[in-house]
């Protein structure tokens, strides 16, 4: 899979694609990710890539011609252009990072894993010209409800997100399948029933939930000892007591997962 990032701050990538899970799946070619300068598709001396906007108002706003040239150049083909229009990819998304986006999840996670390339946009100032939204960009993403001042780091946070959805990534495979928010059934009786009875759902639904809580050693840590069931080595023990736990959690902190 390939990922571009077009940006007005290449260097801002330098250090958070060098880690783990995603600096091993550029290693072995799992992914690419190409960091693209938005100032090489400006004309004039001051390389500029913002200006006032229309109608007034505070801040500064992208212009539209170096983000559809960055594109442009990327794809190899023009965009919008009624006279030499050529479609996308079927399997290239073009992502406006944007706080008036839609909501990215895990969702999109998945759906954007399937894909062979991304091309994220990242905004800056008071954001981009919002042609760039109508004419240029496939989706408008936003990573929360929150202002960031740029979308340099959602990008980030979506490409780390698909990364280790593609296959091969983890090294285990399983642990994408059994996390925080995978769709679940639950296998024991016990936590089928209190899922049905927290939510308006029969036993056997699958349901959102968040992962079960972790523990390794020490087992007695200040006092604060691990769950007994966990060092009992009886494996359909553990797994009713995960599953309690992940709805438990879940109830906690996001009961709106249950809704
Ligand atoms: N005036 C805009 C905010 C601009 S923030 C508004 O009120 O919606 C500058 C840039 O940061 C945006 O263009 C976008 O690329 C990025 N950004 C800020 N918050 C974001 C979020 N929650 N999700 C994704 N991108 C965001």
């Amino acid at each position: 899979m390939r990922f571009d990032l077009v940006t007005i701050f290449p260097e801002f990538f330098a250090g958070p694609l060098e880690h783990g899970i995603v600096r091993r799946a550029r290693e072995t070619g799992i992914v690419s990710i190409n960091v693209q300068d938005l100032r090489e598709f400006t004309k004039d001396r001051h390389r500029t890539v913002d200006d006032r906007p229309f109608g007034g108002g505070e801040g500064m706003v992208l212009k539209p011609e170096p983000l559809f040239a960055a594109v442009e150049k990327l794809l190899g083909h023009e965009i919008g252009d009624a006279v030499s229009k050529v479609g996308l990819e079927p399997n290239t998304a073009i992502v406006l990072m944007s706080a008036a986006g839609k909501k990215f999840g895990q969702d999109t996670a998945r759906r954007y894993a399937g894909l062979e390339r991304i091309i994220f946009l990242c905004g800056r100032y008071e954001g981009v010209d919002e042609r760039v939204a109508e004419h240029l960009a496939t989706e408008e993403i936003s990573i929360g409800d929150f202002v960031l001042s740029g979308g340099e780091l959602p990008a980030l946070l979506v490409i780390d997100a698909v990364t280790r959805l593609l296959p091969g990534a983890l090294g285990n495979e399983a642990s994408s399948q059994n996390e925080s928010f995978a769709a679940r059934r639950m296998e024991t009786p016990d936590a089928a029933r209190e899922l049905a009875e927290a939510s308006e759902r029969r036993p056997s639904d699958a349901a959102i939930l968040l992962d079960f809580p972790h523990y390794t050693r020490p087992a007695d840590f200040r006092g604060w000892t691990v769950p007994e069931v966990l060092i009992g080595g009886h494996h359909a023990q553990v797994k009713i007591w995960r599953e309690e736990q992940a709805l438990a959690k879940t109830r906690r902190n996001r009961p709106d997962l249950l809704g």
